[in-house]
């Protein structure tokens, strides 16, 4: 019976290269030829390193004398608890094989890792031998067996994938073994493999979080030409039969997965830690009795401690207590929790809003009930996580355009054209800083007929005049279908909202999940809501001291060379380097100022940064020593 080899291959274009981001291949019967060009097509569009710019699909008809089939090697795992662990079971199979200049086999692995193809390394003479040393050598026309009927889409298995290769790979003339540690940041596990060792993986055999990966071919050259080898490798069609399951041993300690994860989060110092607070939130705090000037919060206004949010939370306390006592649905629906709605409503413009528990379930919710698995997303990518975890939950497509692009977010419409979709964005950006471009984005959305959101929660009593948000900043002359925002940044407070029409505020109270099942919030903190709102309207002056400390903050770190501008609270100070951007935190704090360094995964790896969060209550005196202590930092 006849079959055919299908090879995709997709890429980027960048700078008018061709960049290589996945590729895989198949050997199919000829009717399964459609459905799994269809599947190898989906699966090179969407790689995690980016969507592809262009795929190519590539048929041949293959004769069945020219296939080679093999069975599969047998399989074992090592586990390894660290990578040197994973070093020393390579260090010990070398040894097994026989090859007597370890040290620079274990060299040369490095060699590989920005090569796409494997290095062919002749071990009688030390040398590399495949013809082309950027990209090394690739093994190609190779599959597990298939029944005919199957219909099961393995299209992304890729420890089936490596069987094969290792496989293949082990029946090339000459070659006596292979050493392989995949590029994939997040994982660890590698191989070694020859006819005596099988296939055996090896658990940790890198540092969690590199991308440092790549393989050797092993080739003895007194067995066979260099020549026979690379024909075998590049033209052999080779089927693999009888792959075993993977066999997941139980572990012997449950908890070692999550012990691991530990350590490597503090070997790339990303681990976590939190400092105590003994104080109300305000400019000045005090964490474990040191008293420290705080530029770090998201209590942009400085209103949590506020005479008047206390004394009205006082009031509401000794009337209501303190827990609401169901959803709001059921029996946790007070004339406080109505009139917050109403004052969100009118502060925002809108017709109608509702409340949630947090911002972080408002946009979790919202997402999740707007759109569905036929609908498509369109997301910045810098959102905030409880963007990107709404998409996840509502099961829709989610395609991520390039930060504040517009051009970029209308070509991913026109590639996406969809009936149900949601464009949604920061207002503003909660590690940058900057501002939504508002006007093209509705312009946008309005032209596609598709729903806009806007996350507000950066923005509130932030931008705009009076510290009514994006809305205000742009002039009231575009308004969002759907205005997300939370209480618990400039308003000092805590809660998530949504404004809009009435037909969606309905519509959501009758569908979000977040609002239906979770008890509404404690009236007292709906009066914390109120107040701060009241404060905000009646006297904007505060965002005005807000604004203009930021503007003095950017020119004071300009005279010493540090060029960031800023229209909001926040300002980053980009350090790229996350230790370097822990040193200048530990730096500052040992100098009396609290600015939190933020670090992957917040921001992307190589942007660590700090983040400054300016108060409207910073003095100039403060704002000064903080730019020259971070200006003159070494
Ligand atoms: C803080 C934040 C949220 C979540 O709000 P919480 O009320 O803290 O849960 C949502 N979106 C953005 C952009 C945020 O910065």
């Amino acid at each position: 019976m006849d079959r055919y080899s299908l090879k995709m291959r997709a890429g980027k274009k960048v700078h008018e290269q061709d960049q290589h981001i996945s590729g895989a291949e198949k050997i199919v019967l000829k009717e399964q030829i459609s459905s799994f060009s269809e599947a190898l097509i989906e699966r090179g569009l969407h790689h995690s390193k980016g969507d592809a710019d262009f795929l190519n699909i590539k048929i041949e008809k293959i004769k069945e004398e020219d296939i080679l089939y093999l069975e599969a090697l047998p399989v074992t795992t090592v586990t390894t608890k660290s990578w040197k662990e994973g070093q020393e079971e390579v260090i010990k199979f070398l040894k097994d094989l026989n090859i007597q200049r370890i040290e620079e086999v274990m060299h040369y692995m490095e060699e590989t890792y920005s090569m796409r193809g494997a290095m062919l390394l002749d071990i009688t003479t030390m040398k590399r031998v495949e013809p082309d040393f950027s990209r090394g050598i690739r093994a190609t026309y190779m599959d597990r067996e298939r029944e005919q009927s199957s219909v099961l889409m393995d299209t992304k298995n890729h420890y089936e994938e490596a069987i094969v290769l290792a496989t293949k790979v082990i029946h090339c003339p000459g070659i006596i073994g292979e050493i392989c540690i995949s590029d994939d940041p997040d994982y660890v596990t590698g191989y070694v493999s020859s006819k005596q060792h099988g296939y055996r993986r090896i658990t940790t055999m890198k540092e969690m979080g590199s991308d440092n990966g790549g393989r050797i071919f092993l080739f003895d050259s007194t067995k066979t030409c260099v020549e026979d080898a690379i024909k075998y490798l590049q033209k052999q069609c080779v089927i693999v039969r009888g792959i075993e399951k993977l066999q997941r041993q139980a572990p012997k300690n449950r908890w070692e997965r999550l012990e691991k994860k530990i350590n490597s989060l503090q070997q790339q110092h990303l681990f976590r830690t939190m400092k105590t607070i003994t104080s109300a939130q305000g400019s000045h705090i005090t964490v474990d009795g040191k008293e420290l000037i705080l530029m770090a919060s998201n209590s942009y206004l400085d209103l949590t401690a506020h005479p008047y949010i206390k004394k009205r939370c006082h009031e509401i306390l000794d009337l209501y207590g303190f827990g609401s006592g169901g959803s709001r649905l059921t029996t946790g629906n007070t004339v406080l929790h109505e009139r917050l709605e109403r004052k969100i409503a009118d502060f925002k413009d809108c017709k109608e809003a509702i409340v949630f528990n947090t911002g972080y379930v408002a946009n979790v919710a919202v997402i999740s009930s707007m759109m569905d698995k036929e609908g498509v997303i369109f997301s910045d990518e810098l959102n905030h996580a409880s963007i990107i975890d709404g998409c996840r939950l509502s099961k829709a497509k989610c395609v991520i355009y390039r930060h504040n692009d517009m051009t970029d977010l209308e070509k991913k419409i026109r590639e996406n054209p969809c009936e149900n979709g949601l464009v949604v964005s920061d207002a503003v950006f909660s590690m940058d800083g900057d501002i939504l471009n508002l006007p093209a984005f509705m312009d946008i959305c309005q032209r596609y007929n598709l729903f806009s959101m806007v996350d507000e929660a950066h923005s509130t009593g932030v931008i705009g005049e009076t510290g009514h948000g994006i809305v205000e900043y742009f002039g009231k002359a575009y308004m969002p279908d759907i205005l997300m925002g939370t209480l618990s940044k400039s308003v000092g407070s805590e809660g998530g909202y949504v404004a809009g029409s009435k037909l969606l505020i309905e519509y959501l109270r009758n569908t979000a999940r977040g609002f239906i099942f979770s008890t509404s919030l404690s009236p007292v903190t709906i009066a914390a809501d109120l107040a701060g709102i009241e404060l905000i309207e009646q006297e904007p002056e505060r965002v005005k001291r807000l604004q203009d400390n930021v503007k003095f903050f950017c020119e004071r770190l300009a005279a010493y060379d540090i060029h960031v501008t800023s229209s909001t609270a926040i300002i980053p100070i980009v350090t790229g380097d996350e230790k370097r951007a822990l040193a200048l935190s530990d730096y500052l704090y040992d100098h009396g100022f609290y600015i939190s360094a933020i670090r992957y995964p917040t921001v992307r790896r190589g942007q660590a940064r700090l983040r400054v969060a300016l108060m409207a209550t910073h003095t100039r005196d403060e704002l000064e020593k903080a730019a020259q202590l971070i200006g003159t930092f070494e």
